[in-house]
């Protein structure tokens, strides 16, 4: 008879259960669990022995599956220590329902040619090939690969990925989910003569069981994925690739709280296996690694092409001429008409959903607010309704004023999308616009779509969000302009500036790709802020050190640590009062500072109110064991929610 601890899917830690039949830590098990049968994990924690022998059960069965590897286990448990999470909510994402269950025809994964063609490299592009390369299989290792978009960046992790897989073991590569296109997997499949195993959000059911049993089973050689592959049970990874490290969306923001960029070095290292982090506007963490020599610094100058980065000119927008309406400034009507004549394509860049962030009544002055959120409604005019962009919340676009009931007397205020795609289309009537948005671009096969037209020149005009930052090349693109390059700004949250830097840098990349030099036209209100300054000047390190420094100075990540709290309930008062509690019981220390309770800039979002705390220490302060014992001393009232977000990207 043998004591084991087990792990289970669900909120919880590890219970304990007796086996007649040996097993060890990573088999998969069924054991009684309330009144049912669940399936579990046997964990690598040692039975808690206090427990009578007589109170244990028996487990029910052993399931015929690989055991979870090692470090799979060890990424879990460490997931969940820096999270402060559960370790079954760890386990949950590592797992996928009825794991024991195969399907009938299972998807194959073929061994990748790495013998396919590669590309003769550049003499940067060799010696970073060359360095990437050697650090295969000598142990832990993190490199910044580091250059503009199209400077062979992928080319070069190919060659690394290339090495890996001529050792047994699996390569993993992680994207955020709206650059994993078509595109980029046709790519993969020319150099390696197959497809890799994929891994996001939208692949069917059949598709996500077949690659998790095949990455478990150490068939799926390559898997390429969005944040969530991080937590597949790789038997042993020789190297991960991080690409657009900087981007955003690397930190989940609901469910568990994990950055995935981060939580990847930590995975390469328990794999003991190099990883590569490539972006062309790095984090100011990365950056701040790689000036303490911590990571490589591998550079690609240039882009292959030989293009160079695009003449950037500044429309200063409160010059504004007498009678100038619309959001788009002469300058860049100008340079849209030139580009017409000689028939190349422009972008517009607005970062908003929709047709306006605000409608307002003019008789009475009433803002349409989202009845659940401390939010204004969006107003969606081509779907005819008013939208909460935080909830979700829908309501038609009323004929009357809902406070004062005046006819016609709404006005929609400031520009989105919608608007601009409107304004254009009257300013150039014979030219042909496409508005792209997250509402419209809903899948890759959309996407591939539009680059086709966009390629054909069957458009003149693209307009759109953020959606349009990254992804493919459009060659004949050689203008860019942004409508509302301050918009970012307005945050104010700790990574505000950085942000709006790597996204205008990103969308004015796009200007200009093969042979020809192109334009960005940037409109501001504040032209003389160090972000306008440093993307005009083309001097990324300008506003690197400017932003490391204030950070230096303020203590602010990656010089100090941030954890939130983020207290929220139904009853506002009740709500309140257990922050102001937890607050006024936090430890003091002279490591740590308490900032709050404040009322969320989001003060009632979904009908709770909302209030934080902002918990800052010092770099090498144990946040996480303070955490620990502070909250677990309070009691919390059942209607109230205490969420930890542990080095917080969202301030909202
Ligand atoms: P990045 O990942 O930095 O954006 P890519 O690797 O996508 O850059 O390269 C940009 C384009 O240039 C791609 O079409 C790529 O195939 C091409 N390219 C890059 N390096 C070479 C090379 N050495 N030989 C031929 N084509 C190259
Ligand atoms: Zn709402």
């Amino acid at each position: 008879m043998q004591r084991l601890s087990v792990l289970f899917p669900a909120p919880l830690g590890c219970y304990d259960y007796k086996s007649e039949t040996p097993v060890c830590p990573g088999h998969f098990i069924k054991a009684p669990f309330g009144r049912k049968t669940a399936l579990g994990v046997v964990w690598n924690q040692a039975p808690d022995l206090s427990v009578p022998e007589s109170k244990i059960k028996n487990i029910s069965e052993t399931v015929a599956l690989n055991p979870l590897p090692p470090e799979t286990i060890r990424f879990v448990n460490w997931v969940a220590g820096y999270t402060l999470s559960p370790a079954g909510m760890v386990l949950k994402m590592a797992l996928i329902p009825e794991p024991e269950k195969t399907s009938k025809k299972p998807i194959t994964f073929q061994e990748p040619d790495i013998r396919a063609d590669s590309v003769s490299f550049s003499e940067a592009q060799a010696a970073a090939v060359q360095k990437l390369c050697a650090q295969i299989d000598g142990g832990f290792h993190v490199s910044l690969l580091d250059g503009v978009t199209g400077s062979g960046k992928t080319e070069v992790y190919f060659e690394a990925i290339a090495t890996a897989l001529k050792h047994p073991g699996q390569v993993l590569i992680l994207l955020p989910e709206i650059t994993l296109t078509s595109a980029w997997l046709n790519r993969f499949e020319k150099r390696f003569g197959v497809k890799p195993a994929v891994w996001h959000s939208a692949i069917t059911p059949k598709q996500r069981r077949d690659t998790w049993r095949a990455v478990l089973n150490g068939e799926a050689r390559v898997i390429v994925g969005a944040r969530s592959a991080l937590f597949l049970p790789y038997s042993k990874l020789n190297l991960i690739i991080v690409d657009e490290e900087h981007d955003a969306s690397y930190k989940q923001e609901d469910g568990i709280l994990y950055q995935a960029r981060d939580m990847a070095i930590v995975r390469a290292k328990l794999a003991d296996c190099p990883i590569i982090l490539a972006s062309a506007t790095p984090s100011v963490e990365t950056y701040c690694n790689v000036l303490n020599g911590k990571y490589d610094h591998i550079r690609l100058p240039e882009r292959f092409s030989g293009a160079e980065f695009p003449d950037i000119r500044i429309v200063d927008m409160r010059r504004k001429e007498k009678g100038e309406t619309g959001f788009v400034s002469p300058e860049l009507k100008k340079a849209i008409a030139e580009k017409l004549a000689e028939k190349e394509q422009s972008l517009l860049f607005i970062n908003r959903r929709g047709y306006a962030p605000l409608v307002l009544c003019r008789a009475c002055g009433e803002r349409l607010q989202c009845p659940y959120c401390s939010a204004w409604l969006v107003e969606h005019r081509q779907k005819g309704y008013l939208q909460c962009h935080h909830c979700g919340y829908t309501r038609r676009i009323p004929s009357e004023c809902p406070s004062c009931h005046e006819k016609d007397t709404l006005i929609s205020c400031g520009p989105g999308v919608e608007r601009i795609f409107e304004e254009i289309n009257h300013i150039f009537p014979n030219a042909r616009c496409e508005m792209v948005t997250s509402d419209t671009l809903a899948n890759p096969a959309v996407f591939t779509a539009l680059s086709e037209k966009m390629a054909k020149g069957e458009i003149d005009i693209l307009i759109g969000t953020q959606i349009l930052a990254k992804g493919h090349n459009f060659p004949n693109l050689t203008l860019v302009g942004v409508i509302d390059a301050d918009m970012g700004l307005a945050g104010g949250d700790l990574r505000a500036s950085e942000r709006t830097f790597q996204l205008l840098h990103q969308v004015m990349g796009r200007a200009g790709r093969d042979r020809k030099k192109g334009t960005a036209i940037l409109q501001s209100y504040s032209p003389e802020n160090l972000i306008i300054q440093a993307l005009k000047a083309n001097d990324r390190e300008h506003f690197m050190n400017e932003e490391i420094l204030s950070r230096r100075l303020l203590g602010m990540p990656p010089f100090g640590r941030l954890a939130a709290v983020i207290v929220s309930g139904r009853d506002q008062n009740l709500t309140y009062q257990t922050a102001a509690h937890l607050a006024k019981t936090a430890p003091f220390l002279k490591e740590v500072s308490v900032l709050g309770p404040a009322a969320a800039p989001l003060a009632v979002l979904r009908g709770k109110y909302r209030f934080r705390l902002l918990i800052k220490t010092t770099k090498e302060f144990k946040l996480q064991n303070m955490l620990k014992t502070w909250l677990g001393k309070i009691k919390i009232p059942a209607s109230v929610d205490v969420r930890l977000d542990i080095d917080p990207y969202s301030f909202f």
